[in-house]
């Protein structure tokens, strides 16, 4: 068995969360796994440290402690102003090697799938990916990650006993984020990372915002199958009106009938809607997981024994040709009825 660059013998009891940034705002998913890394730290009485690389980050600090970070690992360089998985690949490997935590958590976005693969290799460590629960063994350390796969509905626990990091990612919407309770305050660790331009191979020459649709904490989804047959216009019209969003199943998405944005499920996102409208949806256990969080469920199939229903709170058995007018009928009724 290949060891990796530190075992469980050199480890030190820390979760160390990554905390990856845009704009002017730390991503949702790092305060999620914030949150979930204070629940486990608490149980086995670890520490949790938050991660934090970049230019002119120190203005984050105040939240990470806020979401429960007990300590921050700071580090920051002009190269790592722009995110390249060149240069923080570097940077994150220096602070791993030097601070040898038992456990590293990520999130499952572009950037973070990009950094958790090259690290796992460098660090000839295991990487659990898109996990869908985490918890710690109390009695050995051991995290044993949740995740759904093999291609089918088996959900799957694996561990990585001997090798260290315990390194893990995890998708947007997965956990909820605990809100602040108070101000809190933690220790500042200044990492200095040895990093020069000739190692990164990538140039940013221009960063383009793209109209882009988060459907992680949309209230109110409707999500349409194959059976809408790629006409999404009717969704589109009752999502206006009740101020939602439109998600998609993967064969729609597939066959381009709607942006892959869009896409609900294992390979899409998870969402955590107060109310989930599925339209001409089977109900696979891959599209399932995708809105399992959702408060109330409603489903409309032509198919009275379609596996939906069995996840649905309200089923309505028809075709969505005929239903969905006929709510849309009601609703603008409803309104005009509210609004004279
Ligand atoms: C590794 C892997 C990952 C995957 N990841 C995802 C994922 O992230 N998200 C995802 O969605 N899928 C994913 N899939 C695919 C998934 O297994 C299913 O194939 C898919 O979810 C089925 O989509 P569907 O329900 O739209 O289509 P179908 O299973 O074909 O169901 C269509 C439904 O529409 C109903 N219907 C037909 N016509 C009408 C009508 N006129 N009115 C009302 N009802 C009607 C039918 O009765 C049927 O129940 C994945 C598969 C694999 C192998």
């Amino acid at each position: 068995m290949v060891e990796s660059l530190y075992g469980v013998k050199e480890e030190t009891k820390n979760i160390l969360v990554y905390i990856e940034h845009f704009g002017e705002e730390i991503e949702s998913v790092s305060l999620e796994m914030l949150s979930k890394g204070r629940e486990l730290a608490d149980q086995v009485g670890w520490e949790l440290v938050g991660l934090l690389l970049g230019r002119d980050v120190g203005k984050y600090l105040d939240v990470v402690f806020a979401h429960g970070a007990d300590k921050v690992i700071l580090v920051e360089h002009r190269l790592l102003d722009h995110f390249t998985v060149d240069a923080y690949s570097h940077a994150v490997f220096q602070v791993l090697e030097s601070h040898l935590p038992s456990i590293f958590l990520l999130g499952a976005t572009a950037n973070g799938r990009d950094l958790a693969g090259r690290l796992a290799v460098r660090l000839k460590t295991g990487l659990n990916a898109d996990c869908t629960d985490l918890r710690i063994e109390p009695d050995n350390g051991v995290l044993v990650c949740e995740v759904s796969g093999f291609g089918s509905g088996v959900l799957a626990l694996i561990d990585i006993p001997n090798h260290r990091p315990q390194m893990a990612t995890v998708r947007p919407g997965v956990f909820s984020i605990v809100e602040p309770a108070g101000v809190k305050l933690g220790d500042v660790v200044d990492f200095e990372v040895k990093l020069s331009r000739d190692i990164i191979r990538t140039r940013i020459v221009k960063q383009v915002l793209g109209k882009q649709v988060n459907l992680t904490n949309v209230p109110i989804l409707i999500a349409g199958g194959r059976g809408v047959s790629g006409d999404f216009i009717l969704l589109k019209k009752l999502a206006e009106l009740l101020g939602g969003e439109v998600g998609a199943t993967r064969p729609p998405v597939d066959e381009g009938y709607i942006e892959r944005e869009r896409q609900i499920g294992q390979t899409g996102i998870v969402c955590s809607p107060k109310i989930a409208i599925c339209c001409g949806i089977s109900g696979a256990f891959h599209f399932v997981i995708g809105i399992e969080k959702a408060d109330i469920v409603v489903s409309i199939n032509s198919d009275p024994d379609a596996p939906i229903f069995e996840f649905s709170d309200y089923c309505i058995i028809g075709d969505v040709e005929t239903i969905l007018p006929a709510i849309l009928d009601e609703l603008i009724e409803f309104k005009e009825v509210i609004h004279g």
